[in-house]
């Protein structure tokens, strides 16, 4: 109990593991969080001031899974193991409880289990830190060694957490995290050594990866370096010092990069959809991919894509030469199932490798090996991969060899190292074995010996080997002098001999010298692996990227993709592009209409007016996603693209509201404008939708009108507006450079009809009326609202329905003179009572 409480004082925070035997258990409060959330039975055990002391515990050869659910849940676990063997403790005489210590502290951002982490996601441990006015970001997933910073400010800093998706971020000063503020780790809740100052750090971190200077890794501020030193020591912190293969810290920087604020990466959906899974997402349907690092890189790629046409360039020429060489579909088969090699290094390096994790180095290996060959002639970035798929020369026939198959699950298994291998381990285990005949041997003598066919030899859990005799030969053996009775059983008894202890002694000695032995070569592997680690880093990485090319590639060869030319002027023309995720979606048989998308520079901002549910957020989103597919790199589903490569993409379609902040959401959406408007350039691209929704209509229709003003005039940005203020594209006349266009909407027997079809034009009405009929609103409110809206019409003049528009040539008047101009007009004693009910209700409506 002292020890536990000890380690608690140290460990407040997280629940201790404390591993006792073949269990891990837990105490006190730590037991009675753990039942509740593991569903396992809570028990007492002792006593401490008088009261029972709550107990559950977790065998050690299952703790994974438990470890797993509580991550999940959001609890932190300490791991305290015993640092000595039971066994030589005893022998040695040691009195009192075994030693234990701390060796781990899992938490979210630290993990590298299999069964712990997503196979398809990478798993970032963010730091943030301020310095020099600026804010640094340090990430690192220490399961694969990836390691980056960049600096940046608050707004970049959301941007920045909305691509990394981090599982745990660490940051000491208030800063606002937004939606991932349930993600901070509390400041103080760690007593981790971070340098103190960015010299200090800068010095730390050209120690830790071997360089006289930070500055051979690239350029980073301050604030960087402070951020990347607390990364450092929160991974020094959790694994107890272990340190793992991080690969040396990277500026990733903005430049080069398509930029993306949160609110656009979220409304695009592009990880993941609105409801939080993968499902429904731009990354699910583009992704064939048939391995997890694969799925990773693609992942990764589709965050981030990029504004630099080489790299583009880079990798659309790999993915075509392997279309055009019409490989893609045998490396498919060579990479499906391919081992996370990273992983299983992370692993490795942090010395938790087991068995598995060096099959998966053998087996990834042997894909390389089988990949090389199939890899054609196209550019650097091939050229790049087949050089890195030969990496380690010998240690695949050497793991070949040494393996065996199947690995075990735990090297405490045994068995993990084949036979042939190691001659000592085979002599060991060949001891072992061959005692086992012995007792056969020595089972038979006996049973001629004291004249019982049926005694037989057998191993006891406690007694160790016995002799087993039937009921009617015990008086027989009770006598003799070599045999003690130990048990006696309803149907026989159980003596020991003196032989057979010996022969035990002898057996359980072999067995331990061939486990230690074995734990010997296991160690003499991994130590192989590690010499070579960078070059298995490297072959990883190739295998990921092979993989994401031939999805490309497979993605392209469907002929329903298109690879789209890249330029650095300020192009932007679609051809029949689709929406991905919507197309998947709709019901068989129903076809999806794609649609062209023209914003050359001469007509740089598309109105596109249209009822709701006539298609036009999807053909918004269809053309930022073609955007964002562009420039990862992928092909594009449409039958051809020009674009010149965008520099900020912005997308404020479908407003959230922003509960948790206690925003509303005209807010939200005035906010998410505001950014649009200080920020879009000539070389960005713009999606909004119905700005102004969340406002009365004349407050909406004025807003709208000076955003797209504003967007034409100030901001020359190639832009899509949708709106369903469909008098807006009176505004074309005004505007040169806006080209209305329209979801083109048909009449059929009553019915509305709508075609999902984008045509130049403007929108007659607006069909609310229709729409609210489709959704099922009684029938007797959707005829009311007819009656309504005609009696608007008919009572209101055109022109003052459209007040605004003499905005464009002149401010506009107060609305009121023209109410009481239409009060006025009207003739009281020509109306019948329900008509001058409905005129009473329209000139109400527009008070
Ligand atoms: P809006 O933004 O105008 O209200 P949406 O873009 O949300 O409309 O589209 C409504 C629905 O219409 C979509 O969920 C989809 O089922 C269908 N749809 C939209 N565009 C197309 C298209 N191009 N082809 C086929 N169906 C479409």
């Amino acid at each position: 109990m002292a020890q536990w409480f000890a380690m608690k004082a140290e460990h407040e925070d997280a629940l201790l593991f404390f591993r006792m035997g073949d269990f891990y258990e837990l105490f006190f409060a730590d037991a009675q969080a753990a039942s509740a959330a593991l569903d396992i039975a809570l028990t007492a055990r002792g006593k401490h001031q008088e009261q029972p002391v709550p107990m559950c515990g977790v065998p050690v050869s299952q703790a994974e899974m438990y470890l797993a659910r509580l991550i999940r849940r959001g609890f932190r676990v300490a791991i305290v193991e015993q640092m000595e063997d039971p066994a030589a403790a005893k022998a040695r005489g040691a009195k009192g409880p075994l030693s234990r210590a701390v060796v781990r502290l899992v938490t979210p951002g630290t993990l590298t289990e299999e069964s712990l982490l997503e196979a398809g996601r990478a798993n970032y441990l963010v730091a943030i830190a301020p310095g020099g006015g600026r804010l640094g970001v340090a990430w690192a997933d220490i399961s694969t060694g990836l390691f980056e910073t960049q600096a940046t400010d608050a707004p970049g800093l959301l941007a920045v957490l909305g691509r990394l998706d981090p599982a745990e971020i660490l940051c000491a000063e208030a800063v606002e995290l937004g939606p991932y503020a349930a993600r901070l780790v509390a400041p103080g809740r760690l007593a981790m050594q971070a340098p103190a100052g960015a010299a200090a750090a800068r010095r730390e971190l050209a120690r830790v990866f071997n360089a006289a200077s930070l500055d051979a890794f690239g350029v980073f501020s301050d604030a960087e370096v402070l951020a990347a030193g607390q990364v450092l020591a929160y991974i020094a912190a959790t694994q107890m010092g272990a340190m793992p293969r991080l690969s040396h810290p990277v500026p990733a920087g903005e430049a080069g990069q398509l930029e993306m604020d949160a609110a656009t990466r979220a409304s695009l959906e592009i990880l993941s959809s609105r409801g939080g899974g993968e499902a429904g997402s731009l990354l699910a349907a583009v992704k064939r991919t048939v391995s997890a690092p694969g799925a990773r890189l693609l992942a990764a790629w589709l965050a981030a894509p990029l504004n630099r046409l080489d790299m583009l360039q880079d990798r659309q020429g790999a993915w075509l030469a392997l279309r055009d060489a019409g490989t893609a579909e045998g490396m498919r088969g060579v990479l499906r199932g391919a081992p996370d090699v990273s992983r299983a290094l992370g692993r490795i390096a942090l010395g938790r490798a087991a068995p598995r994790d060096l099959a998966a180095i053998a087996a990834g290996l042997s894909t390389a090996e089988r990949l090389r060959p199939m890899v054609p002639q196209g550019g650097r970035l091939l050229n790049e991969a087949v050089a890195a798929l030969d990496p380690a020369p010998g240690l695949a026939e050497v793991l070949g060899r040494a393996l065996a198959e199947p690995a075990p699950l735990r090297l405490e298994d045994g068995g993990a190292i084949a036979a042939g291998f190691d001659p000592e381990l085979d002599a060991q285990r060949a001891l072992r074995d061959n005692t086992r005949q012995v007792i056969a041997e020595f089972q038979s003598e006996l049973a001629a010996r004291y004249g019982v066919a049926s005694l037989k030899i057998r191993h006891h859990a406690q007694l160790g080997f016995v002799i087993e005799v039937p009921a009617v030969a015990v008086e027989k053996l009770r006598e003799n002098p070599e045999l003690i009775l130990r048990q006696g059983m309803a149907n026989g008894a159980r003596f020991t001999h003196p032989e057979l202890s010996a022969l035990d002694q002898r057996i359980a000695e072999a067995a331990a010298q061939a486990a230690v032995r074995e734990k010997i070569v296991f160690a003499w592997l991994v130590k192989q692996v590690l010499a070579q680690a960078e070059a298995l880093a490297a072959c990883a990485q190739a295998l990921a990227l092979l993989d994401v090319l031939q999805s490309a590639a497979a993605l392209s060869a469907t002929n329903r993709f298109c690879c789209p030319e890249l330029s650095d002027d300020e192009e932007f023309e679609i051809k029949s592009a689709r929406h991905p995720v919507v197309e998947a979606a709709l019901p068989p048989g129903v076809g999806f209409i794609p649609n062209h998308c023209t914003l050359a520079p001469g007509q740089r901002l598309m109105l596109l007016t249209g009822p709701n549910m006539a298609g036009k957020s999807t053909y918004l989103r269809q053309n930022a996603l073609a955007v964002i597919l562009a420039q990862a790199g992928m092909p594009v589903p449409a039958e051809a693209m020009r674009l010149g490569l965008v520099d900020r993409l912005f997308s404020r379609v479908g407003a959230a509201d922003d509960l948790a902040s206690g925003r509303s959401t005209f807010m939200v959406e005035m906010i998410e404008t505001a950014a649009i408007l200080h920020q879009a350039g000539p070389k960005s691209f713009v999606i909004v939708d119905e700005i102004g929704r969340g406002t009365g209509t004349r407050d909406g229709l004025a807003i709208a009108q000076a955003v797209l003003e504003a967007l034409h005039n100030g901001n020359r940005c190639r832009a899509i507006f949708a709106t369903h203020f469909h008098e807006l594209f009176q505004l074309a006349e005004a505007l040169p450079r806006l080209t209305p266009y329209t979801m083109r909407v048909k009449e059929f027997k009553g019915e509305v009809v709508f075609m999902h079809e984008v045509v130049r034009g403007a929108a007659q009405r607006s069909w609310g009326v229709h729409v609210a009929r489709l959704a099922g609103v009684p029938e007797s409110v959707a005829r009311r609202a007819e009656i309504l809206l005609k009696a608007a019409e008919r009572n209101v003049p055109a022109t003052s329905a459209l007040p605004l528009f003499a905005s464009v040539v002149q401010e506009p008047d107060d609305a009121r003179p023209d109410l009481l101009k239409e009060l006025e007009a009207l003739d009281p004693d020509r109306m019948s009572p329900r008509e001058a009910l409905d005129a009473l209700y329209a000139l109400r409506q527009r008070l």
